[in-house]
């Protein structure tokens, strides 16, 4: 398959489209990105890449680090993890509140925020102590992107950290019910830490390699985790990446993926490649509006989808 041609094909198709979505300005640090900016790559099981567009512009990776929290709360803590959050799809905003009380604290998945932040939480008491925790989720993200230089924005970070009002309303409902163990502040300041990472789309498609390959580094042989773990991360991203968008993103793409509000999707084809796209307008659900337009357009012209 002719791959460059496709990825051409499809910047192309998307660069026609008038509607280019709206940038993330809840996140002041974010509000100025240039929402014209588009980027996609893939990366096969023997490292051969295929880019296409700004796919060397670092953007902030959002809540497809939560991919990579949840992976080494799983690794560490097994199925032990799923007493302190679900695995069901919200339904729901990804910051909502709302279902987070009636449902006693307990957030219904580890994608949207408060599961992400509850997972932050579970990652500090592994490691002991916050800047541990951060150290370790940083060198994980940088072992599976094979980029030592991976690093955050404190921009973005402390950017969030001014307006986390929601974030913060979300950790304290948790540990109002008891499902947080840290200092809430401590934890909020981790979980901003991790969402304001900054990557591109080569890197990104890179790093989801080990989720294609039943847990295993494709290029380097590194076990990062089971091949059942691998196959449950994969089923949440596919039930949950998308936020109340999720069903949406499987009937018209059908792969599994997880998106950030920074306009990254990173997405898996099972036994085949990693994907990311990045384009900074998103649509309603605060997913990249070019971004599942290409994904869809991806899954069409190669006819690949897990169904
Ligand atoms: N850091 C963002 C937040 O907590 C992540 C949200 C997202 O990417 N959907 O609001």
């Amino acid at each position: 398959m002719n791959y460059q041609l496709i990825l051409d094909e499809i910047a192309h198709e998307v660069s026609c489209l008038s509607n280019k979505g709206k940038v993330a300005d809840y996140i002041p640090a974010l509000a100025n990105v240039d929402p014209e900016q588009f980027g996609m790559s893939l990366t096969l099981f023997d490292g051969t890449q295929y880019s296409v567009g700004d796919s060397n512009t670092l953007f902030s990776i959002q809540s497809i680090s939560k991919v990579f929290t949840f992976t080494l709360a799983l690794k560490f803590y097994s199925t032990n993890l799923y007493k302190r959050i679900g695995r069901e799809p919200s339904g729901d905003p990804f910051n909502s509140l709302v279902q987070l009380e009636y449902e006693h604290g307990i957030p219904r998945n580890p994608f949207i925020n408060a599961g992400a932040i509850n997972v932050t939480d579970a990652l500090i008491s592994y490691f002991g102590n916050s800047t541990k925790a951060s150290e370790e989720i940083f060198q994980f993200i940088r072992d599976i992107s094979d980029e030592t230089s991976v690093n955050c924005s404190k921009i973005v970070a402390t950017s969030e950290m001014d307006h986390g009002f929601r974030n913060m309303a979300l950790a304290n409902l948790m540990k109002s019910f008891n499902n947080l163990d840290n200092d809430v502040y401590d934890i909020i300041q981790t979980y901003f830490r991790h969402c304001a990472i900054e990557m591109n789309t080569k890197m990104l498609s890179r790093a989801m390699l080990y989720l294609a390959n039943h847990g295993v580094d494709p290029i380097n042989g590194m076990v990062h985790i089971t091949e059942q773990q691998a196959k449950r991360i994969n089923a949440v991203m596919l039930t949950c990446g998308h936020y109340d968008a999720s069903g949406d993103f499987a009937f018209h793409v059908g792969l599994p993926g997880k998106s950030g509000v920074g306009g990254g999707i990173a997405v898996v084809v099972p036994q085949k490649m990693g994907i990311c796209v990045w384009s900074p307008g998103l649509n309603a659900q605060g997913n990249s509006l070019l971004g599942t337009i290409a994904l869809e357009l991806f899954a069409t012209k190669t006819g690949m989808s897990i169904f």
